[in-house]
């Protein structure tokens, strides 16, 4: 049995669709929702495990994609530049896990890396492109 942690993002056209209710009744994959959010401009997004053979799992992410669901890894990393952070608080706005936040009284915007479900939301609100996304490996990869 293959298993993969994988975050989905849904442009809004799509986010309304139950694109991923498929993957078992196409592919035969057991998925399990780690976390969901749809944004203020109605994007959404999804942090989802999925279980099955390794065939259906490469052709659940390429049904998916086909779909207009944009497909990332577990394994790619938000880093933040401290040097371009003005402790703002937008992002803390967005951060559905609380991986971003502010320490009061100090009013400072801190990352909790452990936290964070790689749902890119804190890298389009920041003003100063201090969040950004580090990848290790990448889903061409996983397709492998
Ligand atoms: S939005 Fe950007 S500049 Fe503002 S607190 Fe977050 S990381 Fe810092
Ligand atoms: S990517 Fe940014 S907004 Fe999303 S969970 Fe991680 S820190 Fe929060």
């Amino acid at each position: 049995m293959y298993s993969k942690i994988l975050i989905l993002h849904f442009p809004p056209a799509v986010a309304q669709k139950a694109v991923v209710c498929y993957l078992t009744k196409k592919y035969d994959l057991l998925f399990n929702i780690l976390g969901a959010k749809v944004s203020n401009s109605k994007d959404g997004y999804m942090v989802l495990e999925i279980c099955g053979t390794r065939d259906n799992y490469k052709k659940g992410v390429r049904y998916l994609k086909n779909q207009g669901v944009r497909v990332s890894s577990a394994e790619q990393e938000i880093w933040r530049d401290t040097s371009k952070c003005t402790h703002c608080g937008a992002c803390t706005a967005v951060c559905p896990t609380q991986a971003l936040y502010v320490k009061r009284p100090e009013m400072e915007v801190i990352y909790d890396k452990d936290k964070c479900t790689v749902c890119e939301l804190c890298i389009v609100t920041c003003p100063t492109r201090a969040m950004g996304l580090y990848s290790s490996k990448n889903t061409e990869d996983m397709l492998q």
